[in-house]
């Protein structure tokens, strides 16, 4: 579907039902629906900002056993912020997009730092920390504190431009400004209803409870394909759906396509051990470690030749690894890695590093896509120290 290119959503709610009778049915349909979510069962506002976080870019299953771990280990901001980074990145490896964890720390430091050393409480105070942007700020600000702040994030995206068929791509500027206007519409509207009682007995504020199921259904229900409408609580109050336009909504427009890369990686062992370095500070996975690699270009013919010759050693030392594909961004990589042992510390590899046995592989932080080469090392490799 081609996005319209100008915005021509009305200024003002203009919906089949009103931001009133939306809220009822919301909270309604959440006091039966919610799905028990580890960080639904806390009101403590760390936890709920944790969870927020791990959850941008990230599904709920996958963060599930994360925000558990993460939790046990640093049970609060105190314990966050002294933390060594090590340790922190430790706890994220795998959920990617490792500024969130950086970010995290610093902004935990920053709070216990803070003349009064209390979680901020309100969307202003919360945008002031590193990694907070406006949806995150109104998610803290509303779930922890039923404040009435907005939330805008793709779910949320997806259910407003159905109920009230608004054309035009959300990124733009014109329309991400109407679309912030119906959320506090629909959030302003849940005040004053009593709170509502979730299906595991706890009671959350309007405000909380509205967000929340605003972000429910666009997760469960208003799916981006084949949305249930059947099964929706505000089916009769849904303008796409009486239109049976719910799937041209959002006008997205279509992102540039992904660029292709192939990365190559060599684990060199050398005596039960094995060769690893530290991403620098400032760059793309600043402090996680990994094998040595480099860069090649797509396409390439015979990568096993390239890192030979990159490596000055016969081609028949190294033995390949499956390949690995993963995606960073807009970024496709098929990683090449490959073992090889006996070859001492080619220079071109560089003196910055250090030898390290299992136990020790095990304990550091490595990106996902790294991890993963540890996994497909063969079983002789590196016997558990
Ligand atoms: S009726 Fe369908 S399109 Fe409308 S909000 Fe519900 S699931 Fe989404």
């Amino acid at each position: 579907m081609r996005a319209s290119r100008t915005a021509i959503a009305p200024t003002r709610w203009d919906g089949p039902g009103t931001p009133g009778d939306l809220a009822q049915s919301l909270l309604r349909w959440f006091s039966t629906a919610a799905r028990d979510l580890p960080w639904r069962r806390t009101r403590n506002p760390y936890g709920i900002w944790v969870s927020e976080i791990m959850l941008q870019q990230t599904q709920v299953q996958t963060v599930i056993p994360y925000w558990n771990r993460w939790m046990e280990a640093f049970p609060d901001v105190h314990a966050l912020a002294a933390a060594p980074e090590e340790r922190v990145l430790k706890l994220w490896e795998g959920l990617g997009y490792y500024s969130r964890a950086r970010n995290l720390h610093r902004a935990a430091a920053r709070i216990v730092g803070s003349e009064t050393g209390r979680f901020p409480d309100t969307v202003d105070s919360l945008l002031e920390l590193p990694g907070i942007g406006r949806y995150t700020a109104g998610a803290v600000a509303s779930i922890a504190f039923n404040r009435p702040a907005p939330i805008l994030d793709g779910n949320v995206i997806r259910v407003l431009t159905r109920l009230l068929a608004l054309k035009g791509d959300p990124r733009t500027r014109p329309l991400q400004e109407i679309l912030w206007a119906r959320a506090q519409d629909l959030v302003t509207a849940s005040e004053g209803r009593g709170g509502v009682r979730m299906p595991w007995g706890e009671c959350l504020g309007d405000c909380s409870a509205l967000n929340q199921s605003l972000m429910e259904l666009g997760a469960t229900v208003c799916l981006p394909k084949n949305p249930r409408c059947e099964a929706c609580p505000v089916r009769s109050l849904c303008r796409a759906a009486e239109e049976g336009t719910q799937e041209r909504y959002p006008e997205t427009a279509p992102r540039p396509a992904p660029i292709q890369k192939v990365d190559a990686a060599v684990v060199i062992e050398q005596k039960g051990t094995v060769w690893v370095r530290q991403r620098p500070a400032g760059g793309v996975n600043a402090g996680f470690w990994e094998f040595p690699g480099l860069e090649l270009p797509d396409p390439v013919d015979n990568v096993r030749r390239h890192v030979a010759r990159w490596l000055g050693v016969p081609e028949d030392r190294l033995a390949p690894l499956p390949p690995i594909r993963h995606a960073i961004t807009r970024y496709r990589i098929r990683l090449e890695s490959f073992h090889t042992t006996g070859i001492g510390l080619p220079a071109v590899v560089g003196s910055t590093g250090r030898w390290v046995d299992r136990r020790e592989l095990e304990a550091l932080a490595f990106t996902a896509a790294h991890r993963r080469i540890v996994r497909l090392l063969p079983k002789a490799t590196l016997p558990a120290a």
